[in-house]
């Protein structure tokens, strides 16, 4: 099956056996082979696969339509999504904007904040502070904000050079700081930053809440959140959160900024919000930046797919499921677990250098030396090998090259936020396998 030639191309020319179909946290090929999705494709299928409420509530809309343009009519499938997550966001975010996947969802927050400082006579202020490593999108606006060499670096003659800080990559750091001081140290950074860029000139700061595919699972010291968000607000620089991976109760929380109380002032949000039921994504902020916008005139902005009836009452039923089965907080308590378990896989493997993660945002490194963090010889090709001993065992995991695509490996284990204690344990078996056959 897997020899059939194919006209589609992605990242390379090696086909995967063809998809049948899924159930819960696994996949299944057409040889009737199971995958259990530990990363939930791209940190995506948060509530697991042929989930019979989005379904029934996906086909119910599909006979009613299936695309209505949004300037053409209100649908209750859109209103009733805005409703429901602005219900679940921090208070002072009430404002909705739907988009189709995440690139648009970071692009149309950078949109918003540059029309919204345009309403307050800011003309100069268009730089968009982003970090590095960090990972926003593919399209060229995103790419432009993005911290990740293999996908930016073809492309870097074409980018307008927005500037970049580094990311509390602290797990890397010799120093002798606390975690709090090393918290304040890269949050500082944002502010030296500000100050030689000049302040007037400067729009927003967008981070990763917890970093995904540019560091694998990479959480700040606690102290950093804080005062990003006093910073920010010193200077009048809006905060966006790029929460495309970590929204959406992935980290135990709906939005991860919940777990360190802050409210940015404008978030998007993607991948599990549709949880692969629908292309889905949102931008969400406030009305004290929305409300001028449309006074000046609306937004100019939008996409032909916003908003569709379809993918709403698929990110509808999405978010019930979520709330009738508790899936947040099961990714909460299941993320202690699955986080313990990788953990303990250090005393095993001498090669895994670090283990981190929030919820169900787990992430394990290699490296060749623990107390330097020092990668293993690239020649080995660690991150491809594994991902294959995993797959040929049934397991999918998610790994990238890591510091922002320069070296290293890191291993995303982001399973449905379904996953049940069993079932972690029937992962982690096989996963013990791939790396016991990865050591030999
Ligand atoms: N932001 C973050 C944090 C992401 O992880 C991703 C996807 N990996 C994106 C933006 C881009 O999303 P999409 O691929 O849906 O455009």
């Amino acid at each position: 099956m897997t020899d059939t030639p194919s006209y589609l191309f992605y990242q390379s020319r090696n086909p995967r056996p063809f998809l049948d179909h899924g159930e819960g946290i696994y996949l299944i090929d057409e040889s009737g082979k199971r995958y259990i999705d530990g990363s939930s494709g791209a940190m995506v299928s948060n509530i697991g696969h042929s989930n019979p409420r989005v379904l029934a509530k996906m086909k119910a809309q599909m006979d009613k339509a299936t695309f209505g343009y949004r300037l053409h009519f209100r649908t209750h499938p859109s209103e009733d999504l805005a409703a429901k997550t602005v219900a679940m966001t921090p208070d002072g975010l009430d404002r909705v904007f739907f988009v189709s996947g995440g690139s648009e969802a970071v692009e149309s927050a950078v949109k918003l904040a540059r029309q919204y400082a345009l309403t307050q006579g800011h003309n100069a202020r268009y730089k968009v502070i982003s970090r590095f490593p960090s990972y926003h999108g593919c399209t060229f606006g995103a790419l432009d904000l993005t911290g990740y060499a293999p996908l930016r670096d073809p492309f870097a003659p074409m980018m307008s050079e927005m500037p970049k800080v580094a990311a509390p990559t602290t797990y890397l750091d010799r120093d002798n700081l606390t975690e709090e001081a090393r918290g304040l140290k890269y949050a500082d950074l944002l502010r030296d930053k500000i100050l030689a860029e000049g302040p007037d000139t400067v729009l927003a700061f967008i981070m990763e809440p917890v970093g995904g595919a540019s560091t694998g699972a990479l959480v700040a010291p606690d102290s950093y959140y804080g005062r990003i968000r006093e910073i920010c607000d010193e200077f009048g620089v809006l905060l966006i959160y790029d929460e495309v991976m970590t929204g959406a109760g992935r980290t135990g929380r709906f939005l991860a900024a919940e777990h360190w109380g802050i409210t940015p002032d404008i978030v998007s949000m993607s991948k599990g919000f549709g949880a692969g039921y629908a292309p889905l994504g949102a931008m969400v902020a406030g009305r004290r930046l929305v409300d001028p916008v449309l006074d000046a005139g609306g937004f100019a902005h939008g996409f032909t797919y916003a908003g569709n009836p379809l993918a709403c009452a698929a990110g509808l039923a999405v978010l019930e499921e979520m709330e009738a089965h508790d899936l947040i907080g099961n990714a909460a308590r299941m993320g202690d677990v699955l986080m313990s378990e990788l953990r303990a896989l250090m005393d095993r493997y001498p090669f895994i250098g670090d283990v981190r993660g929030k919820g169900l945002l787990t992430a394990f490194e290699f490296a060749s030396d623990r107390t330097t963090m020092e990668p293993l010889d690239p020649a080995l090709n660690a991150h491809d090998r594994l991902v294959e001993l995993a797959y040929e065992r049934g397991l999918i995991i998610y790994s990238r090259r890591t510091r922002g695509g320069t070296k290293g490996d890191h291993f995303l284990v982001a399973p449905p936020l379904i996953i049940t204690e069993h079932q972690i344990a029937e992962m982690m078996a096989i996963l013990r396998d791939a790396l016991d056959a990865f050591a030999s």
